[in-house]
C-alpha cells in the first residue's frame, strides 16, 4: 500500500557524488548502496539481505545503478543520493543535477588527484555554493598518494580544505585512516569487498607526531572559519569535544568556507562507513540551506520565497526525465515546498498547463516504493505527467510559483 512520506526534514541529506571519470564515483556509490542496505531505517529492518542480493545479481549482470535519485538509510538519517553525470558533455545535466542537491562528495584518484572534469564540476558547484566534501579514493593503487592529491586540491580548487583523516600504510599497506576529530584510528584489517566493520585502535605509535601535527593544523583552520571556536583556542588551546568540533565543522561546511578531506578505497570498503558519518556530521539538510525563491507567473519582477515546511503551498522542480523499462516515463521532482499528492491536480507554472501527478514513487536500490504523498525536502519519481519539461516548476494551482528559472544552454566554464 502506498504510504506517506514526512520526514523530520533535519534527518535528511540531498546529495551527489561527484568526480572525474574513472575516479571511483560508481564504485563508492555502490558501497554507499552496500552499507546502507545492511542498515536500518528508523523503527524498522531495511530488508538489508534482499538489497546486497540484490547488489550481487546486478554486479553479475554489470548493471550499474542507474536511477536519477536513490534513497538509503543511514544511522536513522535518510540520504538522496542524486545522480551527477561525470562526464564533461552532460554540463547541462550536471548543472541541473547541482541545482536539487544540499551537498556533495567529490572523489579524486588518490593517483591522479585533481582532474580537468572535476575541476569543470568544482566550478559549477561554487556557483551554486554547494557544500562539499572531498573523499581521496583509490589509496590501495600503486603511486597513491594522499597529501600530493591535498596539494593538486589546494592548487587546482582553490578550495581551502579540512584535513579530518590521514591514510594508515600505503598503496597495497593501506589498512586504514588516522581520525583527526576523534584522535583515534580505524582500521581494516581484511582484504574483502563484502564489507566489513572497522576496528578502532589507538593511533599508532609512528603515525603519532603527525596526527598531533595536522590535528593542529585542522583546529587552526576551524578557528579561522568560526568564531566561536577561535575565541575559545585563543584562550585555552585545543580543549574541544568530539561534538564541539563536529558542530563547527558542520557549520564551516555548510557556510562553504571549508571543505572536509578524507581518505580511503571504495574497491577495498576502507573508509566507506566513515564517508557516510560525515555526509551526516556535515553537509546540510534541507532545512540548513536558503529557502528557494521563485517569482510570479509571467512576472520575473515579483519574487515569491517558500519555506522547507509542508505546510506552505506546494512548489516542486522537474529536473530529471527518465524512462523506466516497466513504468515508462518517470519524472525525477524535487518538492521545495508543501506536499506532492497522487491523483493531485497540480499546475505547471512554467507553461501554464494543469498537470494531474500519476503515481509517486520513493526510488531505492533494488525496488521502488510507491508512496502515496511526499514533504518539502524530498526527492521523487512521477509518473503521468503529460506537459511537463525539465526545469518545470509544479505548482499549487491557487498560489503558483515559477522557481529560479535557469537558463540553457549553461554558461561556458573556463578550465584553467
Ligand atoms: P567512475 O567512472 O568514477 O564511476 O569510476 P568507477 O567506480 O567505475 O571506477 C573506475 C575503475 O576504478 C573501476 O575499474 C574500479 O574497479 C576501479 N576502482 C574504483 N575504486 C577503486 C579503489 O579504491 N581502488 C582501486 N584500486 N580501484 C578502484
Amino acid at each position: 500500500m502506498a504510504v506517506d512520506i514526512t520526514t523530520d526534514l533535519s534527518a535528511v541529506r540531498n546529495i551527489g557524488i561527484m568526480a572525474h571519470i574513472d575516479a571511483g564515483k560508481t564504485t563508492t556509490t555502490e558501497r554507499i548502496l552496500f552499507y546502507t542496505g545492511i542498515s536500518y531505517k528508523i523503527g524498522e529492518v531495511h530488508e538489508g539481505a534482499a538489497t546486497m542480493d540484490w547488489m550481487e545479481q546486478e554486479q553479475e549482470r554489470g548493471i550499474t545503478i542507474t536511477s536519477a535519485a536513490t534513497t538509503c538509510w543511514w544511522k536513522k538519517h535518510q540520504i538522496n543520493i542524486i545522480d551527477t553525470p561525470g562526464h564533461v558533455d552532460f554540463t547541462v545535466e550536471v548543472e541541473r543535477s547541482l541545482r536539487v542537491l544540499d551537498g556533495a562528495v567529490a572523489v579524486f584518484d588518490g593517483v591522479a588527484g585533481v582532474e580537468p572534469q572535476s575541476m569543470t564540476v568544482w566550478r559549477q558547484a561554487n556557483k551554486y555554493k554547494v557544500p562539499r566534501m572531498c573523499f581521496v579514493n583509490k589509496l590501495d593503487r600503486t603511486g597513491g598518494d594522499f597529501y600530493r592529491v591535498l596539494d593538486t586540491i589546494v592548487a587546482k580548487l582553490n578550495s581551502t580544505p579540512l584535513v579530518l583523516q590521514l591514510p594508515i600504510g600505503a598503496e597495497a599497506d593501506f589498512i586504514g585512516i588516522v581520525d583527526l576529530v576523534e584522535m583515534n584510528a580505524k582500521v581494516w584489517r581484511g582484504e574483502t569487498q563484502q564489507g566489513e566493520d572497522y576496528v578502532v585502535e589507538e593511533i599508532p605509535a609512528d603515525l603519532a607526531d603527525k596526527a598531533v601535527e595536522w590535528r593542529e593544523k585542522l583546529v587552526e583552520t576551524l578557528a579561522e572559519a568560526d568564531d566561536a571556536i577561535m575565541e575559545v583556542y585563543l584562550e585555552e588551546g585545543d580543549v574541544f569535544d568530539v561534538p564541539t568540533l563536529k558542530a563547527a565543522i558542520r557549520r564551516a561546511t555548510i557556510a562553504d568556507k571549508l571543505n572536509p578531506i578524507l581518505c580511503g578505497t571504495a574497491f577495498k570498503n576502507k573508509g566507506v562507513q566513515p564517508l557516510l558519518d560525515a555526509v551526516i556530521d556535515y553537509l546540510p539538510s534541507p532545512l540548513d540551506v536558503d529557502s528557494i525563491v521563485g517569482h510570479k507567473p509571467n512576472n520575473d519582477e515579483i519574487e515569491i520565497e517558500r519555506q522547507p515546511s509542508d505546510d506552505e503551498p506546494l512548489s516542486a522542480l522537474a529536473f530529471k526525465i527518465a524512462t523506466d523499462p516497466h513504468l515508462g516515463k518517470l519524472i525525477y521532482v524535487r518538492v521545495y515546498s508543501g506536499k506532492l499528492a497522487a491523483g493531485a491536480t497540480v499546475l505547471n507554472a512554467t507553461n501554464g498547463r494543469k498537470e494531474r501527478i500519476g503515481k509517486v514513487y520513493q526510488m531505492h536500490a533494488n525496488k521502488r516504493e510507491e508512496i502515496a504523498s511526499v514533504g518539502a525536502g524530498q526527492i521523487v519519481a512521477v509518473m503521468g505527467l503529460k506537459d511537463t519539461k525539465t526545469g518545470h516548476t509544479l505548482s499549487d494551482p491557487t498560489n503558483p510559483v515559477v522557481l529560479e528559472s535557469m537558463t540553457f544552454p549553461a554558461p561556458v566554464i573556463e578550465v584553467a
